[in-house]
């Protein structure tokens, strides 16, 4: 056998092993409803197929997955014949590759000038429905692009598509009129469905488009009519009696008056840079529309063009996608790590084999809880499909059980505690489970990291590693101790150094100035964030005041329902917390709204207050816990809202800032006058 000969017969080979998987995977994925690879490795795919017959055009054969859509109808429907083939698209995933669709258009038409329209390509699944003298009368699936599936019936449920089209603006209603469109679920419905079939204890769904799909094909048109489907029309298929109007956009208006939903703000441009424009418009929305898109479509407006351009095996020349980048990808489940979060629960975290998805190298998901881990059906070792959607954290969509080995093994969850080896928890009607220590190493970590962070105290410099460091020294067990650490064994500690550690006790220092909102959210209560926390502050003006309440009125706090306001109350009531608060407030960390004191009518409200050197009469920390008392807020850094500094003997660098900022200085006897609630003249 000559060499030539040989290759010919391996690449024959090759192409004929791509087009075995193409058309499993597409069987699987439109007939099944039950994919076992991502779209992108799907594509990728059918590229290989692409390039393989462009090479040699003698290989092409008409059952091809590159000549043909989608899959042959599933039995059980009754079939329909189109009598105009449904399409797919062709995409384009670039600039580049979109400029090439219209140089290819030019070339056909040389001299001509387009409009484009671009529309969002609806991620849920083609249906064609014909009226017959303005009513319903069939409507079928794409299926393989030539026949389909009837499921008038079960189109018939679909609250957004008309039974009877609608003449009453004096649209004319032709006698025989096929439109086209896109079957879809929102994102919100989709996620209640979820949430029902979990209830009622069936298989979820794998994304909207899956569940649109699965929810029209159904035998039975009742199980179709609980589904909150919907329909957005794109085209018309073709249309008798009447002209229909010379445009895509204007034919998208028409079939508006009709009474369908069309796909929503189409827009008609002349320049590809205008179109491209519009495309990256649609891919900033895309994760925050209340349906999901894949793409963008880009359709030649003008009907007598779209006729002279005419189709290419499965699609048509005069519209292309634009791909946006995959959100999903395939990937092997390595490990399910278990991380004790700050208030005790066990997160479960995937560990995979990193994956690019949309040009980000992704090799952890969340799992939430073991629940989920269950609910999916995860075992160790799984092929998985692992989404990634704008700034959301990856999630593993999927496992794909067909991929399995018999090497996979189930995850379970420790009964111990990972980080100290205590018993763990899980009460009745939860979805996490506890560690049962309180003073477990890992929690406290994860809640000084909590305590430090932008969101609450905000203490810059203080990292994972320090906080980590600091625990493992012993010199920290609750968050209060952040404001008694012994700054020179700190400094001392081999890569610290002076300076960083005076960096680090200044952020300290200045963190007991924040306001009370971000010291709730610091304490690390459990459901209690930054907003909530915000709205006790405001409620209540004080932890005193908080500690106080009953359950009713923290209840009652806008925000706070009672989920909140239980654990609120529990965590104000427990001993150990209420030490570290006591232990907070006499280390000079502010527990209450600045100006709620003034509205109790306290003498020193209003006033900030700084301390330095030492005093004959007082102790200086006695002193400023009786100024608080008094309605001050006392703090140890001068800035220019310091109201006074009152310097006793050895007063150093304070006094020094207070005289450059021209903050007054004052001295004992004025001290004396504040401690009896005097403000100096
Ligand atoms: P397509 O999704 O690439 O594009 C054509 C379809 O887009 C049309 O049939 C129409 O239903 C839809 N569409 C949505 N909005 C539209 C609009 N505004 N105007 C016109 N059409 C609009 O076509 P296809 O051939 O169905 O699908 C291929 C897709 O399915 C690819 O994304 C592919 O990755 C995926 N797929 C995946 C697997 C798998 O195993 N994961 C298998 C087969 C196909």
């Amino acid at each position: 056998m000559s060499q030539q000969a040989d290759t010919s017969a391996a690449l024959a080979s090759r192409l004929d092993a791509l087009r075995i998987s193409a058309r499993r995977q597409a069987y699987e994925y439109y007939v099944l409803d039950r994919p076992t690879v991502s779209d992108a490795e799907y594509d990728d795919v059918i590229a290989q197929i692409r390039a393989i017959e462009e090479a040699h055009p003698d290989l092409i054969t008409t059952d091809s997955p590159t000549q043909r859509v989608g899959a042959t109808p599933q039995s059980g429907f009754t079939q329909i014949t189109h009598p105009l083939p449904l399409l797919s698209l062709s995409n384009v995933f670039d600039r580049g590759e979109l400029d090439a669709w219209a140089t290819r258009m030019e070339r056909i038409l040389p001299g001509a000038s387009f409009t484009y329209v671009t529309e969002p390509k609806i991620d849920g699944l083609a249906v064609a429905l014909t009226y017959v003298d303005g009513l319903l009368d069939h409507g079928a699936t794409r299926g393989d692009g030539f026949i389909g599936e009837d499921i008038t019936a079960n189109l018939r449920t679909v609250p957004t598509i008309p039974l009877r089209l609608d003449s009453s603006d004096g649209s004319p209603v032709p006698p025989v009129i096929e439109v086209r469109g896109e079957i879809y679920m929102r994102r919100a419905d989709f996620a209640a469905l979820n949430e029902r079939i979990e209830r009622d204890g069936g298989k979820t769904f794998m994304n909207p488009r899956n569940a649109a799909a699965g929810s029209l094909r159904q035998l039975d048109p009742r199980i179709t009519a609980s589904r909150p489907l919907r329909l957005f029309v794109y085209g018309i298929g073709y249309v008798s009696g009447i002209d229909e109007p010379a445009g895509h956009l204007a034919g998208l208006q028409w079939l508006q008056s009709l009474g369908f939903d069309s796909t929503p703000d189409a827009k008609a441009d002349t320049t590809l840079d205008a179109v491209w424009n519009r495309c990256q418009w649609w891919l900033d929305r895309r994760h925050g529309l209340p349906f999901e898109i894949d793409g963008v479509v880009v359709k030649v407006d003008d009907r007598r063009q779209q006729e002279e351009l005419g189709a290419i095996a499965r699609e048509p020349r005069w519209a292309t996608a634009y791909k946006f980048p995959a959100i999903q990808q395939r990937t092997k489940l390595l490990d399910i790590l278990v991380n004790v979060g700050r208030t005790g629960t066990l997160n479960p975290l995937a560990v995979l084999e990193p994956v690019n998805i949309g040009g980000v190298m992704v090799s952890r998901a969340t799992l939430h809880n073991e629940d989920e881990i269950e609910r999916k059906g995860l075992l160790i070792g799984d092929s998985v499909i692992v989404q990634r959607a704008g700034d959301v954290i990856p999630q593993i969509v999927q496992a794909i059980p067909e991929r399995r080995t018999g090497e996979e093994r189930p995850f379970v969850m420790p009964t111990m505690c990972p980080a100290c080896g205590a018993p763990t928890h899980r009460e009745e009607g939860e979805a996490m489970r506890f560690c049962t220590n309180a003073a477990c190493p890992a929690q406290l970590k994860r809640h000084v990291e909590h305590f430090v962070s932008r969101g609450a105290m905000d203490i810059s410099g203080f990292g994972e590693k320090l906080v980590d460091r600091f625990i493992d020294l012993g010199w920290i067990q609750d968050v209060a101790d952040l404001y008694a650490l012994p700054w020179e064994e700190v400094a001392a500690l081999d890569r610290f150094g002076e300076k960083s550690a005076e960096n680090l006790r200044t952020a300290i220092e200045a963190s007991r100035e924040q306001p009370l909102a971000r010291l709730i959210n610091g304490l690390g209560i459990r459901h209690i964030g930054e907003r909530s926390a915000a709205s006790l502050a405001e409620r209540f003006g004080s932890l005193d005041a908080i500690t106080a309440a009953t359950l009713e009125e923290i209840a009652g706090v806008a925000g706070v329902g009672p989920i909140l306001a239980q654990s609120v109350h529990d965590f104000f009531q427990e001993p150990r917390n209420q030490e570290v608060i006591r232990k907070l407030r006499e280390a000079g960390v502010r527990t209450e709204e600045s100006g709620s004191a003034r509205d109790h009518g306290a003498p020193l409200a209003g006033l900030t207050i700084v301390l330095t050197g030492r005093f004959a009469t007082a102790g200086r920390a006695e002193a400023e816990e009786r100024l608080r008392r008094l309605g001050a807020n006392v703090t140890s850094s001068v800035s220019k809202k310091t109201s006074y500094v009152v310097a006793g003997e050895d007063a150093g660098s304070k006094e020094t800032r207070a005289r450059e900022l021209g903050v007054p200085v004052f001295g004992e006897p004025e001290l004396l006058r504040l401690l009896d609630g005097m403000v100096p003249a």
